[in-house]
């Protein structure tokens, strides 16, 4: 049973959809105006983590993951450069797609940008002046906290005296507001300054929150599971998000709040403000492969602050190809029919017969997933999730040496690698297990050209698999091919 803790009641709970099996889950995305550094993708591995886990768990999911294309930031960047913020936005996604390609995310199923969404945020607005939630002063359009009076009860923020928060990204609106809490909703724009949207309450920008109450409720509906993103965000960004869609609506707008802790450096929350982060591409340069900084992020639970260190990432590095080998280890014993050691005992337990009264592999493999599932049904526990595919390595690397593994047991160590790496994605797919898809289509491909007596592709297909080191055998029974 999947329990997590939401951030919305301070309670762990058990997770329940809201009406079937799907799950419709919106998480805040990158402001693309610059490389996103590891401490994002701490938290969008973690997105990925969350999605890849529900759908083992058998829901089906719809993941949103907007991308903020529009804030002061980026406005003042590309005027700097005399560009449109398209033109100066562009380069930043396709770089933030590389690098989220790169480190093994699954892509959501929608991923909207805010500049694409205007029409949706003004429909919203429209709403909240119509019902007195928002009102316009000066040209411009605020909220008006008054009218919710369930304001602050994600953050559960105090607010005599501390309107801020701590956060780093309060609004600093210099026009008059009828409460110091209130916060804009569409900025006033003149009509040549760009960029500016014409709304029937007057040409503007959107202000920070609004996008992604309209991004999340178009694509999953007034009402939805979860929500998500860094600690951060919980206060005002969340909190502006709840008032904004719930003062629409008048419904409950997610269900479940799910917030990860930040990645820090030397115990300081890595931020481009503070210039103490690294890039993906800073780690990649210095040649630490995507999968040690996946693993990294994903190994200490995502409420739990994690330190980032090299040696920490060192070691990630080390563990990855451990599991890399022992993978390739289990499989290539499984395609030669035989255990690596060579052993007797090996060869007689591939009959299979001797093992099925001791099938120790099947059982580490299995107890290892019970495990693997408890830890991450109790609030998605990576670290606990990590220690059971380690002990079962150890396991069966014990068995292995000793005894060899019959074709069942590396079968079924094998079968539980797969469930774990569809979640956590750290097994790699450089090794001979996914080369093995490739293999096969070019092995057909060559089946193929011979067929149509292309001889010349035929050899050259022939060439290119001896150079991964695969041999081909015309049998009776057709081409079989091995690994040298
Ligand atoms: P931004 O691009 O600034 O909008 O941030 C994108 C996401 O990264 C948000 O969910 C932030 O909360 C999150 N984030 C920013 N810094 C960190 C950090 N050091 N550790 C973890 N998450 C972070
Ligand atoms: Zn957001």
């Amino acid at each position: 049973m999947l329990k997590f803790f939401n951030t919305l009641t301070r309670q762990t709970e058990e997770f329940r959809p809201l009406e079937n099996n799907t799950v419709r889950m919106y998480v805040c995305g990158p402001t693309v105006w610059n490389f996103a550094h590891i401490g994002n993708f701490r938290t969008f591995v973690f997105a990925d983590i969350l999605r890849r886990y529900l759908k083992f768990k058998g829901y089906e999911v719809k993941h949103v993951f907007n991308l903020t294309d529009i804030d002061d930031r980026i406005i003042n960047e590309a005027a700097k450069r005399s560009i449109s913020i398209d033109e100066f936005t562009a380069p930043f996604i396709q770089y933030f797609w590389e690098d989220f390609d790169a480190l093994g995310n699954e892509r959501p199923e929608v991923t909207p940008r805010a500049t694409h969404h205007i029409a949706e945020m003004i429909e919203i607005i429209a709403k909240l002046i119509e019902n007195g939630h928002a009102y316009e002063s000066d040209g411009s359009i605020y909220y008006r906290i008054a009218a919710f009076p369930e304001y602050g009860k994600l953050s559960r923020i105090k607010f005599e005296g501390n309107i801020t928060g701590g956060s780093e990204r309060i609004d600093t609106d210099k026009y008059e507001k009828e409460d110091a809490r209130d916060f804009a909703l569409w900025k006033l724009v003149s009509e040549d300054e760009e960029p500016g949207w014409d709304a029937p309450f007057g040409r503007g920008r959107p202000g920070w929150h609004i996008e992604c109450s309209a991004m999340s409720m178009k694509y999953l509906g007034e009402t939805f599971e979860i929500h998500a993103g860094g600690q951060d965000l919980q206060f005002p960004h969340h909190e502006n998000e709840i008032a904004q869609s719930e003062g629409a609506t008048g419904k409950l707008f997610a269900k479940y709040w799910i917030h990860s802790e930040f990645l820090k450096i030397d115990d300081v929350t890595m931020s481009k403000s503070k210039g103490n982060f690294f890039t993906f591409r800073d780690l990649r340069d210095q040649g630490y492969s995507a999968l040690a900084i996946r693993y990294l992020l994903l190994s200490v639970p995502t409420r739990k602050q994690l330190n980032f260190t090299f040696e920490g990432l060192q070691g990630a590095e080390s563990t990855v190809e451990r599991l890399r080998n022992f993978r390739s280890l289990v499989h290539d014993a499984a395609a030669k029919g035989r255990n690596p050691s060579g052993s007797e005992g090996a060869q007689n337990a591939d009959c299979g017969m001797r093992n099925a009264e001791f099938p120790a592999g099947r059982v580490s493999a299995t107890v290892a997933l019970e495990k693997f599932e408890a830890a991450m049904d109790d609030d998605f526990n990576t670290a606990a999730a990590l220690a059971s595919i380690h002990d079962m390595v150890r396991e069966v690397n014990t068995l292995m040496n000793k005894q060899g593994l019959s074709a069942g047991d590396r079968q079924a160590v094998l079968e539980v690698i797969e469930k774990f790496d569809s979640v956590l994605g750290i097994f790699g797919c450089e090794e001979v297990v996914c080369l093995d898809s490739e293999v096969e289509a070019l092995v057909e491909e060559r089946q193929e050209a011979r067929r149509n007596r292309n001889f010349a592709r035929s050899d050259e297909i022939r060439d290119e698999l001896a150079e991964k080191g695969i041999i081909l055998e015309d049998t009776k029974d057709g081409v079989r091919w091995k690994r040298r």
